[in-house]
């Protein structure tokens, strides 16, 4: 078996290190204070990748305070790791250079506050070294990022998480709603504000909105287009694709009614699929001209409530 260098963390999680380019930190202490909201709500982010936890915050003597050490020493020793004053939060980041038996501490809103001549000062020091000093060798010898890198990488991740949500909540009431919008198909194409509902999928030359009574009629014909062979025998119904109008290649996503397979494959005839997708889709809006559609959400709630 293949070993490789690792960190435990508290939690039990074991992070691979990696042997490459260690970045250069001027001002770090500043920068995690004016930042050590963002990195506390994205933690579990930092948690989760060495190059991430050991971005080095502070320098005391030979112990590094790498950016997920003062983390989790917040997380799991908060009585060590926080003073409360006037119903504030106030999270030590250092030991205190200007005033004796003293400590740096930053709240979440960015606020940089010294606190002198704490009593239990000597519990706490010692409870910060040991927590910090445990991942000083490895911040030394292995691969990191700046603190600035771990803000804009996790602050780029949260943002495609973000996106990825939106478009999961655009596409879910129709992917996820295919076999009760199929069972009900006749009822469906039979009020035309209900089939001229649109949905989410957006094809090349095919004008927009499309609607749902298109896809229904189609997927009801078989049409070798807008369905794809499925493993159980049945043909799985087409419920997006995309391509290339030139080479012809399609990706195309699918949901087998029958044995309820999803799956994403790549095929060709892109053009002969949208030409399709078109020619259908004209016929219907002519047969429901004038008529204003509801949503897909609408017809949904309806075939809920009523079956
Ligand atoms: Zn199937």
């Amino acid at each position: 078996m293949k070993t490789f260098d690792s960190i435990t963390l508290v939690n039990g999680k074991v992070l691979k290190l990696f042997g490459g380019q260690k970045h250069r930190n001027n001002n770090t202490i500043r920068y995690f204070c004016e930042h050590a909201n963002f990195f506390y709500e994205h933690q579990d982010t930092i948690f989760d990748n060495s190059r991430m936890f050991l971005a080095p915050v502070y320098l005391n003597g030979d112990c590094i305070y790498t950016l997920g050490g003062l983390l989790e020493w917040w997380k799991h020793m908060p009585q060590m790791a926080t003073l409360k004053n006037e119903g504030v939060t106030y999270y030590i980041i250092a030991v205190s250079s200007s005033c004796s038996k003293g400590f740096i501490t930053v709240t979440m809103s960015g606020e940089v506050k010294e606190f002198p001549f704490l009593s239990d000062y000597a519990d706490r020091t010692r409870s910060l070294d040991e927590h910090c000093c445990r991942y000083s060798k490895v911040a030394r010898d292995f691969e990191h990022l700046s603190l600035k890198n771990v803000y804009d990488t996790v602050a780029s991740l949260a943002k495609q998480r973000e996106e990825e949500r939106k478009i999961e909540k655009i596409w879910s009431p129709y992917r996820d709603n295919i076999e009760l919008l199929y069972k009900h198909r006749e009822e469906i194409l039979t009020h035309k504000d209900w089939a001229m509902a649109a949905i989410p999928l957006k094809v090349y030359m095919v004008q927009l909105p499309i609607h749902i009574g298109t896809m229904l009629k189609l997927w009801a014909n078989e049409d070798k287009w807008l369905t794809h062979p499925c493993v159980c025998g049945h043909r799985a119904f087409i419920y997006s694709f995309a391509g290339s109008p030139l080479s012809g290649t399609t990706s195309i996503s699918y949901k087998c009614v029958h044995c309820h397979k999803q799956g994403n494959a790549q095929v060709d005839g892109f053009l002969c699929r949208a030409h399709t997708l078109a020619v259908t889709q004209q016929e219907l809006s002519k047969e429901a001209e004038g008529i204003e559609a509801i949503t897909l959400k609408e017809i949904i709630d309806n075939l809920k409530r009523t079956n």
